[in-house]
Order: structure tokens, then sequence, then C-alpha cells
């Protein structure tokens, strides 16, 4: 067993605390990873504040995980040590049900084994990022790009992830119009992918205030959901809406902005149930979709198109003490665009 200092929560709403855990000693198949850096995911505050259902505390979370492997295991053969890489969502799945099998290990029938707040194989509860270290099966270890600095690396594997594989799946590209519903950690990723993609790209976002920042991230336009005009004007204008809100929204409204065959793809993961007029959907053949991560296959696709395309988050860096601080400021849209935990500082 190694043991990793880590940060974690005894309950909804408790602070983060310093903390010691133990990881697994190498299996064949294992990769142990110096964690550098972790970013802060909205989930990870759906989840320690026990939103989603319940909690297994003490929570060590985090799944945005970039770092330096350090030793592996006998039978190891894509790592060695040295090599920059990193974790995101999950870090296991059953390997064996269809979904596994087409690399979507995301929707694996067994449920994929999330990289926190999980039980792994051994019947363990799995333990996130904002930790100093990680032991994780080598087919769930993802290669980071030699051009991308392992701070800005980390959001990628679940903003960038996330937001890139249903782009990819609703094929956003030339002669495309995407929409980006809320410019958080995800919106700024989805804006810069999309327009990457060779997309138009407009955010919807609730104030004008980071309208420059938008702009800059690729988009082609800025439009204000406060604004009731915002909705006449836009009425039937996409081919795709990404909403990565983390709150409930009037889900009509937002349909109505589809064009024929539309599809509106929620990867914002709300408590609370949205409810849906299904004439919103009905009159314009539109299609109301979600979304869940990407496949570790996917995944690395999307860290070889972010080096290409030169995308990486914006950023800001945080020492561990200000991780409470950080999700008062995430819950208040007070980030720009990602915290990023120095793991050196836990
Ligand atoms: P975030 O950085 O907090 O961004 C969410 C954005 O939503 C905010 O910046 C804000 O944008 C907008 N927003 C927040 N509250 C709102 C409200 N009450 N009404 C309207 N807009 C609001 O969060 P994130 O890390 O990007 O995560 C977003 C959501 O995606 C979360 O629910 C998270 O759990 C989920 N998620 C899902 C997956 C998946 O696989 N499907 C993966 C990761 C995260 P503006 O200020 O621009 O309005
Ligand atoms: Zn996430």
């Amino acid at each position: 067993m190694y043991t990793a200092k880590a940060r974690a929560v005894d309950g909804p709403h408790q602070p983060f605390h310093a903390t010691e855990i133990k990881r697994r000693n190498l299996d064949s198949h294992d990769v142990l990873i110096e964690i550098k850096y972790s970013g802060i995911c909205h989930s990870d505050i759906h989840t320690a504040h026990g939103e989603w259902g319940e909690v297994n505390y003490p929570l060590v979370p985090g799944h945005e995980i970039a770092g330096v492997v350090s030793d592996v295991g006998p039978e190891v053969t894509k790592y060695k040590a040295g090599d920059r890489v990193g974790v995101g969502c999950m870090v296991d799945s059953c390997g064996e049900c269809e979904n596994c099998c087409r690399g979507e290990e995301q929707y694996c029938h067994q449920g994929n084994i999330q990289t926190y707040g999980g039980v792994d194989k051994y019947g363990e509860p799995t333990q996130g990022g904002y930790s100093t270290h990680i032991v994780v099966t080598e087919d769930f270890v993802l290669r980071i790009p030699d051009n991308i600095e392992l701070d800005v690396a980390a959001p990628l594997l679940c903003a960038g992830i996330t937001t890139y594989s249903p782009l990819n799946h609703w094929n956003a590209g030339p002669g495309k119009k995407v929409a980006v519903v809320g410019m958080g950690g995800l919106g700024h990723m989805a804006v810069k992918i999309a327009h990457a993609m060779g997309a138009e790209v407009t955010v919807l976002s609730r104030t004008l205030n980071k309208k420059e920042d938008g702009l800059e991230f690729g988009a082609e336009n800025y439009y204000a959901t406060s604004e009731q005009e915002t909705f006449e004007k836009l009425a039937g204008s996409f081919d795709l809406i990404i909403n990565t809100v983390s709150a409930k929204l009037d889900m009509d409204a937002y349909f109505s902005l589809l064009n024929l065959d539309g599809a509106l793809v929620n990867v914002g993961a709300p408590a609370e149930p949205l409810s849906v007029n299904v004439f919103s959907l009905i009159g314009h053949r539109r299609s109301f979709a979600g979304s869940l991560i990407g496949g570790i296959r996917e995944t690395q696709e999307m860290l070889d198109f972010c080096a290409e395309h030169h995308i990486v988050p914006k950023i800001e860096v945080i020492s561990a003490d200000q991780i409470d601080e950080a999700y008062k400021r995430v819950l208040d849209s007070d980030v720009k665009y990602r915290f990023v935990i120095d793991v050196s500082t836990i």
C-alpha cells in the first residue's frame, strides 16, 4: 500500500481538511501516478454536497487529474516512469460488454467505476485527484501530449472530453450553427472546441459580462439569456445546442432556438428534474439528448486534437487551502474558467 496526502470532505457543506489515504499496491497492469494538478469540476461540488444522492464520506473528489508516472506494474506496456499522463472521470469498467467493446466505457452495462465516490473491483471505495498519488489500471490512463502543460491539461480530462464528445457525435463542423449555453468550465471548452471543429459558435450566457472572453475563445456571437428578445431573435437558428448549465432551465425556451432536426444535448447535470413540453420538440422534429463524458479512445483523440489546435482551458491555479473558497466562487459563477489545484500544496 502507498500512503497519499489528500484533501477530504466529511459531509455536505463541511470544509475540506488535510488527510492521508491508502492507494493499493501495483497489480500487474497498474500505474502509480504522482499527481501534479487536479481540476475542480462542478460535478465535484454536486457530489460533495450530496446533491446527486448518497455519498460515502469522507470523500476525496477530483476527476481532472494530470501528473507523472512514478512506477508501473510488471505487465504494463503502455507507460513507463516519467511519462506525462492524465486520468479522467472513470478508472475502470467491465471491459466485456457491448459498450466497453465499442470503446464507450462510460456507458458500460455494469456501470463504469468512477474515479471517486465509487467502489473498485477490489471492493474498496475510490478516491479522486485532490491527492498526491493515484493507482489506475493502464487502460484508463491517458497520454498528455508534449505541448500541453500539466496545469492546463487537467481540465481537459473532464471539461474537455465532456464537450468534445457530443460535438463530435452530433457532427459540429463547417456549415453547422452551434450554441453553447453557460460559459463556465465546460462551456468555455465547448466554445473553443466547436470553433476549432469549424462550426459557427454562439454563446448563450445569462449576461454579457464575459462577452469579450467568449469572442476571444472563438465564438462569433454572444447573447444574454436574461434578455427576452434573445429568444425571439434566435428562434429556429441552431443545428446543435450544448447545454452546460448546472441548474434547472426553462427547456422549452431553448428548444425554440433549434432549427428543423436540431438537437439540444444536455451535459449539465442539475439535481432537479427538467420538464419538457413535447410540443416544443415535435413541431420541428427536434431532439433532446444527454451525453456523459467520453470513452478512453475518444479522450485520447480529444487530447491530441487540443494539442494540434493549441486549445487549452483558461485556468486559475489555487493552493489546497483554497478549495472551499473555490467551491463558493464556482457556485457564484465567479470562475474564469476553471480552478486547478496545485497538488504540491496538499
Ligand atoms: P460551471 O463552471 O459552474 O459552469 C456552469 C455555468 O452555467 C455557469 O458558468 C453559468 O454560466 C451557468 N449557470 C450556473 N447557474 C445557472 C443558473 N441558475 N441559471 C442559468 N445558468 C446558470 O460548471 P461546469 O464544471 O462547467 O459543469 C456544468 C455542469 O455539467 C454541472 O452540472 C456538472 O455536474 C455537469 N457535468 C456533466 C458531465 C457529463 O459527463 N455530462 C461532466 C462534467 C460536468 P453563465 O455565467 O455564462 O450564465
Ligand atoms: Zn467533471
